[in-house]
């Protein structure tokens, strides 16, 4: 009796077990959480080095840079959407119309989702920078854009620890760096015009281009983010991330610079809008600008860690609702084709 009862156990907790691994059973704070400021500013300390020379699109830096991405992504066992050990995808140098550049690719990894597969959500960041100056300055480009690169790489951590605890997101994410967005955003530009997934099955795009400083706006406040474009297309995708903010994060989301009459125009600034104008929902998440922007004085000494780990813990929790949600958000305000540009 009650060798069969210590048998039985083992079954029952398995069975349990397998009932847990159903995605809404999971706590994504759980995974949030394994986003840290320490590990952002490891990764930060060597991508943001002079080592990779201001990450100039083409240039020998940005290849480096493209190199740490990938491995980083073998190492967490993350594929390729293009298969094998490929994780570039080639940027042909005809994309760029701002004098000479040399071949330069764009870096993806992708978690394959367990229910709806075919349709994916992009999480981007761009990866490139401004390069060095004739004087030999490097531009170590910490906040632009290393901050969301590195928060790419630990967000993606995250989505494999709770895939390896059976909670693997139902839609597929595909993780993309982006080259030449310096050069006018032309990496992005690339991937929009020949997807790796059809467009019509990207749900949404979060894009990440600077998270990890404070601007003067905000001066000794390290609880905000600017959220810009989340409100354009789709009334879903701003309702679900400010649910999401609310119930985990309680960020300030300062909406400020969503005003497409903001003489900044931030919307149409980054990666996302080459989204955004095929009607693919997006959320870009920004700190502002600073004294640093885009100088060689942009160095992760000056990164705020403790910020940046909690934004980037918003964009995965952000991630982790849409990619898990019964139904795709749903697009209400598509832009109108005389609109686009
Ligand atoms: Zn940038």
């Amino acid at each position: 009796m009650k060798r069969i009862l210590a048998l039985a156990i083992p079954a029952l907790l398995a069975a349990c077990s397998a009932q847990n691994n159903k995605i809404e059973n999971a706590d994504p704070m759980d995974y949030a959480k394994t986003i840290t400021a320490e590990e952002l500013k490891e990764h930060l300390y060597t991508f943001a080095s002079d080592e990779f020379e201001g990450r100039e699109t083409g240039e020998p830096g940005q290849k480096k840079a493209a190199e740490y991405l990938k491995n980083e992504y073998k190492s967490l066992n993350l594929p390729s959407p293009l298969g094998g050990d490929d994780y570039y995808q080639e940027v042909p140098v005809e994309y760029f119309k701002r004098g000479i550049v040399k071949p330069t690719e764009n870096v993806v990894a992708f978690l394959k989702g367990s229910e709806k597969p075919d349709e994916i959500l992009v999480i981007s960041s761009h990866y490139d920078h401004v390069g060095m100056d004739d004087a030999g300055n490097i531009y170590n480009g910490a906040d632009d854009d290393g901050s969301g690169t590195v928060s790419i790489l630990e967000i993606a951590e995250a989505f494999v620890k709770a895939s390896k605890d059976g909670f693997t997101p139902k839609r597929s994410i595909l993780f993309l760096n982006v080259t030449g967005e310096e050069k006018g955003l032309v990496g992005s530009k690339f991937y929009t015009d020949e997807p790796i997934f059809p467009l019509a099955n990207t749900v949404a795009n979060l894009n990440i281009d600077m998270i990890g400083r404070i601007d003067p706006a905000h001066e000794g406040n390290n609880n905000y983010v600017y959220l810009i474009g989340s409100d354009k297309l789709s009334t879903e995708l701003h309702e679900l991330s400010e649910t999401v903010n609310n119930k985990f994060m309680n960020l300030e989301l300062d909406y400020k610079y969503n005003d497409e009459n903001d003489p900044n125009r931030f919307y149409f600034r980054s990666d996302h809008y080459n989204f955004a104008k095929n009607n693919i929902p997006i959320i870009f998440y920004f700190n502002g600008t600073h004294a640093d922007y885009h100088k060689p004085t942009d160095t992760p000494d000056k990164i705020e860690y403790d910020l940046l780990a909690k934004r980037a813990q918003l964009v995965f929790l952000t991630a982790w609702e849409i990619a898990n949600r019964e139904n795709r958000v749903v697009v209400d305000k598509p832009i109108e084709e005389s609109a686009k540009k």
